[in-house]
């Protein structure tokens, strides 16, 4: 069976065996994502170095994702095994530092916070969420910058733990230092995308884009959906971001896990009306950080979001950090491909032609054609892999092969749905072009001789958009 959608896998420890890494690739990691909230830069690179080592041993082309870490507000270091706060009673949080010298103020727990701004964004009745929202406060006092918060869901306190202020403007930019500082080492890599996460408004995506062009960089962005302004934002952002994430995670503690369904369909749609790829994320596997096995309800899970129409699922924990991260990947890859082949996937049907670009009535008629002459497969030649995604949202059901100069856009088509891509030199003509088309068809088994293929280009030889539509038997001569 042949997959469509692809698989993002997080990197961390579970994986750094490189059999097993070798065992995930093979098992079909389709993109690797560097999660900047946890490791070094040393690691992340030798993680790199060593997934890219695989992919060309193994003939596959897997691609990289820089994933910044954004605003995520964190409680700092408390001691061990954590502070117990007590539902019905109350507790100080000090914002801006790491470590406390005492976690007892007047008779009450403290916590040390890592935002500089809590005292400034909160307000009393605000709510704060610790520890994906298993412990709740709600803030009565802020004086001398210091928050007092009533508890009304208890529990343990421990080192690090996330702190969510739903409903709270929060101040802090988009993209911290750290942030600014592991971008740069991301260009350093040639990071394929990179992703933005706590994006609120288009400007944040504008930003990030300003700052990877100063570094010479061409990394398209992704915006991580999970605070409520960017739901509000939605149709804005997703007109400047070249893809999106639904962030499950944050998202899920910011707005109430019971909105997380229909949002997710909301932004999918979204996504592919407007042909940007969408990764559906987090806690699609989770059972299986410590089970061989996943839950009935986590199969549904994934299969559901190929029915939504995702490009891509992603996993998290199970990978970077779980004890089955390979039966993970395996897992999700026979998930797909089984709900890839199942009656329930119906693809929307896309925009009137009146509402596209040239660009996209191209692609969205390449692959009408492709249909109408029953091609084995379709090409999109591409400069930097735009073609190949427009393309890749006309969902066709005959292999997709993106073909590029490029090794970066190369890199990019590997989160792209239903996409094989191969690197070919750069073509001036267009009968070059179809003659390298050619060898790749053959040479991968995409097409035989004889059989017709449709082929979808801008101008050889220019950075001008999709404009051309040839259809072609293998094996003919090329006359142009
Ligand atoms: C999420 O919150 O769902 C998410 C993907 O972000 P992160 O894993 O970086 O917290």
């Amino acid at each position: 069976m042949t997959r469509r959608a692809k698989i993002v896998a997080t990197l961390g420890p579970a994986l750094d065996d490189r059999e097993k890494l070798r065992a995930a690739v093979e098992a079909g990691i389709d993109v690797v994502r560097l999660n900047f909230s946890h490791g070094d830069h040393d690691t992340h690179a030798r993680r790199l170095e060593t997934v890219r080592e695989l992919g060309q041993r193994l003939g596959r082309n897997v691609g990289c994702l820089a994933d910044l870490q954004g605003p995520k507000i964190r409680l700092g270091m408390l001691p061990d095994p954590g502070i117990e706060i007590v539902t019905g009673g109350e507790v100080y949080l000090h914002p801006g530092v790491e470590e406390l010298d005492a976690y007892e103020s007047e008779g009450l727990p403290a916590l040390p916070v890592v935002y500089e701004a809590l005292a400034d964004d909160v307000t009393p009745g605000s709510l704060m969420l610790i520890d994906d929202g298993s412990l709740r406060l709600v803030a009565s006092r802020v004086e001398d910058g210091v928050v007092r918060a009533r508890v009304v869901a208890g529990g343990l306190a421990k080192s690090r733990k996330g702190l969510n202020l739903p409903g709270v403007k929060v101040s802090a930019p988009c993209l911290t230092e750290k942030d600014i500082e592991d971008l740069e080492f991301a260009n350093q890599l040639g990071a394929d995308w990179v992703a933005l996460s706590f994006v609120r408004t288009p400007d944040d995506i504008m930003d990030v884009r300003e700052r990877i062009k100063a570094l010479n960089g061409e990394s398209p962005v992704i915006a991580k959906l999970e605070r409520p302004e960017a739901i509000e934002n939605l149709t804005d952002i997703i007109d400047v971001t070249d893809a999106v994430m639904v962030a499950r995670g944050d998202l899920g503690v910011e707005i109430g896990p019971e909105r997380v369904p229909a949002i997710q369909k909301e932004i999918i749609a979204e996504a592919n009306a407007e042909s940007r790829p969408v990764i559906t994320a987090t806690e699609m596997l989770d059972s299986m950080i410590n089970s061989p096995r996943p839950t009935r309800a986590e199969a549904s899970d994934v299969a559901n979001a190929i029915f939504d129409g995702t490009d891509a699922v992603m996993l998290s924990g199970e990978t970077a950090a779980g004890s089955y991260p390979v039966e993970a990947v395996r897992t999700m890859a026979r998930i797909v491909e089984v709900a890839e082949r199942s009656p329930h996937l119906i693809h929307p049907s896309p925009p009137p032609h009146s509402e596209l670009s040239v660009s996209r009535v191209v692609a969205q008629s390449a692959v009408q054609v492709a249909r109408d002459v029953q091609a084995t497969a379709i090409v999109a030649f591409s400069m930097t892999g735009w073609s190949v995604q427009l393309v890749s949202k006309m969902r066709p059901e005959m292999p997709l092969v993106g073909l590029t100069p490029s090794a970066r856009a190369h890199g990019r088509t590997a989160l792209m749905w239903g996409t094989e891509a191969a690197l070919v030199p750069m073509k001036d003509r267009a009968q070059e072009l179809l003659q390298a088309a050619e060898k790749v068809l053959l040479d991968g088994n995409w097409a035989a001789t004889g059989d017709t293929v449709v082929m979808v280009t801008g101008p050889p030889g220019s950075l001008g958009g999709t404009s051309r539509i040839w259809v072609h038997r293998v094996g003919d001569e090329i006359i142009h």
